[in-house]
C-alpha cells in the first residue's frame, strides 16, 4: 500500500475527524452529497481540485457514501480480454496499441484462435469473455456477428461483452444498417452487454484532438442509448490524464449521470488513467509528463462516487492502469468493484503500464481481504456468485480451477 498516500488521506481516522479539516464551504458542499443532494458539475469540479483538509474530507465523504449505498463487499469478475486484431485505421492519438497490416507484428486472428482461448478462459473458470479489438478496413462485413455465433455455439454459457460503440458504428455502417437494427442482430447472435469504451472524454473539441475519426458525442450516445432500449446493458467509462480539464471531467460524470436517469442501462462506472508513454500525444508533446499516480486518481474516484451516488452504484476500480497498490488505496476513496481477472490485457501494456495483464482470483482476493473489505466474485451484470468462495480464504486453496498464477500466452489488444 501507499504508505504516504495513505497517511496524508488518514486512512481510517473516525470520519467526523476528517470532515472537520475540510474549509467550511466545501465542507457544506460534501455535508450536501452526504445528505443525498446532487453534485452538480460546478461542486464536482471542485472536487476535482480538493487539496489537503479538503482532499481528505472528500475521500472520507466518498468512502461513507460507498460504505452507505452498496456496503463493503468488493466484488470481481473471472474474465478474460480477447481482441481479436490490432489492425486500425482509426489513429487516435492516445492509442498505442493499433498497427497497421504491413507492420510485423499486426495481428488478425482466425475464428479457430478465438474458440482456443475462450476455451482456456472457461478452463481457468471465466463467465466472461471482454471483446474488442482495432477497427480493421479489410474485415468482412459481418465479423463481428460471426465471431458472436462462433464463440456462442460452443459456449452457450459465457457471457459476451464485446464491442464498444466505436465498433458497433463501424459495424453497422459496412453492413449497411441502422445502429438499432445492427445492434438487434448482434443481441440475437449472443451479445449480453457492451463496453462503454470509445467514450474517453465526452466533449467534440477534445475528441477533435484525440481521435478526429472516432465516434462524436452524440453518436456515442445514440449507440449506447439504443443498446440499452434493446435490453443491452453497458458500462461507462472515462479516460482522464490527458488534454482535459477538470471541468470536462465533471461534466463527463454528469452526462453519464443524466443517461443513466434515462435508460437505467449503465451496470458500472470505471474511471481509466491514460497510460501515455508510447502514444502519439505524448511523443508530439501535447501531452506533458502524467501527474505522479496517487493523488490525482483518487480525486476522480471519490468525485465519481459523490456525483454518481442514486444513479450507478458500482464503481470499478483499474488495476491495470494504477497498480495493484493504488487500485487496494482507491477501495477507501470510493470504489467496490476491482474489475476482473483480464488474463490478457495488452491495451495498457502496449502503452506502457506495468501491472502486468492477468491477476488471478487468489490475488484479487486477496489484495481485497487486506484492505479488511469481503472480496466477492459477481457475474457481468452484478450477479453476485459467492457461493464458490464461501471460506474466503485467501490463499489461493479451494478456489478450483480459478486460483493460481497461470501461464497465458501474451498477445497484444486494442484500446478503443
Ligand atoms: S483506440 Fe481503438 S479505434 Fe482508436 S486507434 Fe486504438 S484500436 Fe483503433
Amino acid at each position: 500500500m501507499h504508505p504516504h498516500l495513505a497517511e496524508e488521506i488518514q486512512v481510517g481516522a473516525p470520519l467526523a475527524h476528517r470532515m472537520a479539516l475540510a474549509q467550511p464551504e466545501f465542507r457544506a458542499l460534501l455535508d450536501r452529497a452526504l445528505e443525498g443532494h446532487e453534485v452538480s458539475v460546478d461542486d464536482g469540479e471542485r472536487c476535482l481540485h480538493a487539496e489537503g483538509g479538503d482532499l481528505v474530507a472528500l475521500i472520507a465523504t466518498a468512502d461513507a457514501i460507498r460504505k452507505r449505498d452498496v456496503g463493503d463487499d468488493v466484488t470481481y469478475v473471472v474474465n478474460r480480454n480477447l481482441n481479436f486484431t490490432n489492425i486500425c485505421f482509426v489513429g487516435c492519438r492516445f492509442c498505442a496499441f493499433a498497427r497497421q497490416r504491413w507492420e510485423a507484428d499486426a495481428f488478425n486472428q482466425s475464428i479457430e484462435a478465438i474458440l482456443a482461448k475462450v476455451q482456456q478462459a472457461v478452463d481457468l473458470g471465466a463467465t466472461e469473455i471482454c471483446m474488442q479489438g482495432g477497427i480493421n478496413p479489410e474485415m468482412p462485413a459481418f465479423t463481428y456477428r460471426d465471431i458472436l455465433l462462433a464463440i456462442k455455439g460452443a459456449f452457450p454459457q459465457i457471457h459476451m461483452h464485446a464491442f464498444s460503440p466505436m465498433e458497433i458504428m463501424y459495424g453497422s455502417r459496412r453492413t449497411d444498417m441502422s445502429y438499432r437494427d445492427y445492434l438487434q442482430m448482434l443481441r440475437d447472435a449472443g451479445l449480453g452487454t457492451i463496453p462503454g469504451t470509445a467514450a474517453e472524454i465526452l466533449d467534440d473539441e477534445i475528441r477533435e484532438i484525440l481521435s478526429h475519426k472516432k465516434v462524436d458525442v452524440q453518436t456515442w450516445i445514440d449507440i449506447v442509448t439504443t443498446a440499452h432500449d434493446l435490453g443491452i446493458r453497458s458500462t461507462s467509462t472515462v479516460m482522464y490524464g490527458h488534454l482535459e480539464t477538470a471541468r470536462h471531467v465533471a461534466a463527463h460524470i454528469a452526462l453519464i449521470r443524466t443517461l443513466q436517469r434515462q435508460t437505467g442501462g449503465f451496470t458500472e462506472f470505471v474511471p481509466l488513467r491514460f497510460i501515455h508513454d508510447n502514444t502519439e500525444l505524448f511523443r508530439q508533446g501535447l501531452v506533458g509528463e502524467p501527474p505522479p499516480k496517487g493523488i490525482y486518481d483518487l480525486r476522480v474516484y471519490a468525485t465519481s462516487r459523490l456525483m454518481l451516488q442514486g444513479a450507478i452504484d458500482n464503481l470499478q476500480t483499474s488495476w491495470v492502469k494504477i497498480n495493484h497498490e493504488l487500485a487496494q488505496l482507491s477501495l477507501e476513496a470510493g470504489c467496490n468493484d476491482f474489475g476482473g481477472t483480464l488474463m490478457e490485457e495488452s491495451i495498457s501494456r502496449e502503452a506502457g503500464a506495468n501491472a502486468g495483464e492477468y491477476t488471478p482470483v487468489d490475488e484479487i482476493r486477496a489484495l481485497i481481504t487486506a484492505r479488511d473489505r469481503r472480496p466477492v466474485e459477481r457475474t457481468t451484470l452484478y450477479d453476485k456468485r459467492e457461493a464458490a468462495h464461501e471460506d474466503t480464504a485467501v490463499d489461493g486453496h479451494g478456489l478450483g480451477g480459478r486460483s493460481g498464477r497461470r501461464e497465458v500466452p501474451a498477445r497484444p489488444d486494442p484500446y478503443c
